[in-house]
């Protein structure tokens, strides 16, 4: 879908490599800067030039961040006994969102998914078996997606953590509001497996 120049073409061609951008949002969002947000390109064209050059892994958890360490790793006021392993910095900032968290976290940058070629090297295992060994450690809590490939990546990496340090999984269970009767029955079944006590 040509949009009739050879910038204008560029711009959507690479808009298109983008998630969830298809062939129309392309042209619709490449467009929509040229005839309506003009003053948006350059400002755009540096955020992203300045967020490459600035943006790295953290050291220690391997989440986003500008300097050597993260602001959690860095903050001091995090519980570093505990250490919840989730695939992507959207997820740590869900939980982090959740304000139900006050450990630290290791980002896997993605999950194991063999028919997709991404085995354990592409998992920075070695950071996380650096990070499994600091004294102190009491916890490693799996908050990998309820996938497949998450279930998978959970099963692999437990397995690194060393004898005496507990190893648990998020709960996986009905959402605030949902109805029984109309949960999809895998979740429904875990629910009803992954059961805790009921406090009063
Ligand atoms: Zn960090």
């Amino acid at each position: 879908m040509a949009a009739g120049t050879p910038s204008l073409d560029r711009v959507v061609a690479l808009l298109r490599r983008l998630p969830g951008i298809g062939p129309r949002s392309a042209q619709r969002i490449a467009l929509d800067l040229l005839l309506r947000k003009r003053a948006l390109m350059p400002q755009l064209a540096e955020a992203l030039a300045a967020a490459h050059r600035s943006v790295r892994h953290c050291s220690r958890c391997n989440n986003l961040c500008e300097d050597e360490l993260c602001s959690i790793c860095n903050s001091g006021r995090r519980d570093r006994g505990l250490l919840c392993i989730v695939e992507s910095p959207a997820d740590l900032l869900a939980i982090e969102d959740s304000g139900s968290y006050v450990g630290e976290y290791f980002v896997l940058m993605g999950h194991l998914s063999p028919l997709d070629g991404i085995g354990p090297d592409a998992l920075h295992l070695d950071l996380l078996e650096q990070r499994l060994q600091e004294t102190g450690l009491q916890e490693v809590i799996f908050a990998t997606n309820s996938t497949l490939e998450g279930e998978a990546t959970a099963q692999f990496v437990a397995a690194l953590v060393p004898e005496g340090i507990r190893v648990t999984r998020i709960a996986r269970g009905i959402p605030m509001g949902g109805e029984l009767e109309y949960l999809d029955r895998s979740t429904l079944g875990r629910a009803v497996q992954g059961r805790g006590t009921l406090d009063f």
